[in-house]
């Protein structure tokens, strides 16, 4: 393809997806991906100038064609896009940009938040909201005043505004509204499957549920969905004070009543505006709303004045994108794993693409239910996320691509291993499951998760080491990995004296585990750590466990009757004390309580650490709250007793604690809490 040719390729594709976006708010691709198109149409138009055009979407603010569900609005002020730097030296070429623009004059900068929502445009003619335009195409918007109108945090009437007041800034679904929307679609969607209907397309991201919830024929279904709104600039003003900088324009809209984002920062130079978008690239999970990105800006109006515009943005502000965490791709096949519990778990193999930090080959669809509302199907474009520390997850169909009679998925009847099992899915439970205990992917699965970090921590013996002793017919349960030697696993493959002593010793290492985690990594249904923890301390011995009853089981802390029950029950099969036996007769410690004997001065109550303390990581803060009898729990609420409050803090922990009148407390605070259980006079 000649360098013309791929110009007009991508002036086109880029045309469609603005259609797709701005128009229909339904995007085939992602963000990602969308502007690597962009950054190559770019690229190529600087290599090749004689084919400028002043239409192409590199000079133009992206719009699809304007909805004739409203009417044109024409801006008084145009409405830009943004120019974007993609890490710290496309951020440090702007800064040298604008040093030449400002013939050396350093700057000062006004440093804010990217909020992944709707650009809005808001009208106040003496004192009263008259309209709401969204963008457009820069020059003329939509006019939405009915639907903004719903919007509770855009005031109606303003006190003491000038005859003529243009507010602009972002409309914005909040994490928990979307979520909301998110939930009722999916359980609409199990009724309308119940009874034999399609499911609709479930909302893929707060950004897109957000535009679509705004631009609504009827402005009641958007009162429904409590977008919010922050103000960021003014557009128009007639008769109002006059400002020097950006920073006390926002100050006066907040005097006006408008919500201003309250993690906006002033700050003196290129360094520290770069720590503020590493800060929030780290953070961007800690607020209640997304973000991609964050938005530098010049600070004094008179530079900003003398910098102007491009042809679609300003040259005094850039957007410093964070990397993607939706990315779109090819759906290869539904595959089924099968858990340790028999609990059957469908998952999407995907063409590998990078999103999030690294590449996603694989991502669990959780069980039936999901995989048939979500209406995924081998062979669709699917949007893969990958937020935060959080697992990859499929969230949908790109529905407009879909190949024409592409089949949807079934799950199947039987076991993938090699025994076959019938599948059952009990009556009322969302897990399809295989009931057959000799089941060999399950038997891999107890191994591994025995062996698992949080269990005896065997090192070196992962997945594929279990999937390859387990084949060689030198485990079956866990009990046979104390019997492992030297010469059976030199004698497999890829195995040296090295591999085989190391993992020796590890297994030999994992014999002095303390009991609640000999508990855990029984693998006993509902056994996990803390409820471990409480057994180990009340009984002492696995001897004691083995021989104590249902209630004693049941009254003990962080145990119910369904763990009790569901122990008692794994006791009383063959196979299960056949390999209790075996970890005995390999020396496994059945009766180490590493239980602390420090007093429980926190007992019954809960601590939330966040942030970086300087004398304890956060496991050792929080093993130091659960050995005085407290709990840690990761959020803030009405019930928490304390919030200890390291270096760079999770800002919404801090807001919540602050809302609620929760105490915090710094590092030394926090030890005597932990020696006296009191908080600090
Ligand atoms: P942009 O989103 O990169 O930046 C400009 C916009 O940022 C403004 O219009 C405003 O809405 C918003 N913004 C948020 N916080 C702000 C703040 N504090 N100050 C100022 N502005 C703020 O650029 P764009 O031109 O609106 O859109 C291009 C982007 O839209 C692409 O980079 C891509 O992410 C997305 N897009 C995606 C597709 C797709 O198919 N997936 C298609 C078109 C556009």
């Amino acid at each position: 393809m000649t360098p013309e040719e791929r110009i007009s390729a991508l002036r086109a594709e880029i045309a469609h997806h603005n259609e797709r976006y701005y128009a229909d708010d339904a995007p085939e691709i992602s963000d990602a991906d969308y502007d690597r198109l962009v950054r190559e149409l770019g690229q190529l138009e600087v290599e090749h100038p004689e084919f400028a055009d002043t239409e192409s979407p590199t000079r133009q603010v992206g719009a699809g064609a304007l909805s004739a569900a409203f009417s044109p609005v024409q801006h008084s002020v145009p409405m830009t896009s943004l120019d974007n730097a993609m890490d710290g030296d496309e951020l440090t070429a702007w800064g040298e940009r604008l040093g030449r623009g400002l013939d050396g004059v350093p700057a000062q900068y006004v440093c804010e938040l990217k909020i992944d929502g709707l650009a809005m445009s808001l009208r106040y003619e003496n004192g009263i909201f008259v309209q709401a335009a969204t963008r457009g195409d820069g020059r003329v918007g939509e006019d939405v005043t009915a639907n903004v109108a719903t919007i509770a945090s855009v005031p109606k009437s303003l006190v003491g505004a000038p005859p003529v007041l243009e507010v602009r800034g972002e409309v914005y679904l909040p994490i928990e509204a979307f979520e909301k929307l998110k939930a009722s679609k999916e359980a609409e969607n199990v009724a309308r499957i119940a009874a034999g209907k399609k499911p609709d397309p479930v909302p893929v991201n707060p950004r897109n549920a957000g535009a679509g919830s705004l631009r609504q024929k009827d402005p009641s279904v958007t009162a429904t969905r409590e977008l919010a709104f922050w103000s960021y600039q003014l557009g128009e003003v007639q008769g109002g004070p006059e400002f020097t900088s950006h920073h006390e324009t926002l100050e006066y809209l907040q005097q006006l009543g408008f919500p201003v984002n309250p993690e906006i920062r002033v700050v003196g130079d290129l360094d520290a505006v770069y720590s503020f978008c590493r800060h929030w690239q780290d953070h961007r999970h800690d607020l209640g709303y997304e973000i991609d990105g964050a938005v530098v800006k010049v600070d004094s109006l008179a530079q900003r004045e003398q910098l102007g515009f491009t042809s679609r943005a300003p040259r005094w502000a850039i957007a410093f994108k964070f990397p993607p965490e939706e990315r779109t791709t090819l759906l290869r096949a539904i595959e089924v794993s099968v858990g340790r519990t028999g609990r059957t778990t469908p998952f999407a193999v995907l063409e590998p693409v990078f999103v999030g930090g690294s590449t996603v080959g694989m991502a669990t669809l959780h069980n039936q239910d999901q995989v048939a509302f979500k209406d995924v199907r081998p062979g669709d474009t699917v949007v893969v996320r990958k937020a935060g520390d959080v697992i990859p997850e499929v969230v949908g169909p790109v529905l407009s691509l879909r190949p024409e009679g592409l089949p949807a998925w079934e799950f199947p009847k039987s076991c993938p291993c090699p025994l076959q099992t019938e599948l059952v899915r009990p009556e009322g439970e969302a897990d399809t499951r295989c009931v057959e205990p000799e089941c060999p992917f399950q038997r891999d699965q107890r191994i591994i998760y025995f062996a698992s970090r949080g269990a005896m921590d065997i090192e070196g013996l992962g997945d594929q080491t279990v999937f390859q002793l387990s084949e060689a017919g030198l485990v079956a349960d866990p009990g046979d990995v104390y019997s492992l030697t030297r010469e059976q696993l030199m004698g497999l493959e890829k195995w040296g004296t090295t591999k085989a002593d190391n993992l020796l010793a590890a297994i030999e290492g994992s014999k002095s585990r303390p009991l609640p985690r000999v508990l855990t990594s029984l693998g006993c249904k509902g056994l996990g750590p803390s409820a471990s923890e409480g057994i180990a301390r009340r009984f002492g011995t696995l001897d004691a466990v083995m021989s104590a009853s249902e209630d004693e089981l049941a009254t003990t802390d962080g145990v119910g009757p369904i763990i009790a029950a569901s122990i008692v029950r794994w006791f009383s099969r063959d196979p299960n004390v056949a390999m209790v036996e075996k970890l005995r007769a390999a020396g496994v410690d059945f009766g180490r309580v590493d239980v602390s004997v420090l007093p429980p001065v926190l007992a019954g109550k809960a601590v939330v650490v966040t942030g970086t303390l300087e004398t304890f990581n956060r496991e050792e803060a929080e093993a130091a709250i659960k050995d005085r009898g407290g709990k840690s729990p990761g959020s803030v609420s009405a019930k928490t007793f304390a919030v200890v409050v390291g270096a760079e803090p999770g800002a919404s922990k801090l807001t919540k604690a602050e809302a609620l009148g929760v105490p915090v407390l710094d590092e030394a605070g926090f030890r005597h809490l932990l020696e006296t259980g009191e908080l600090p006079a």
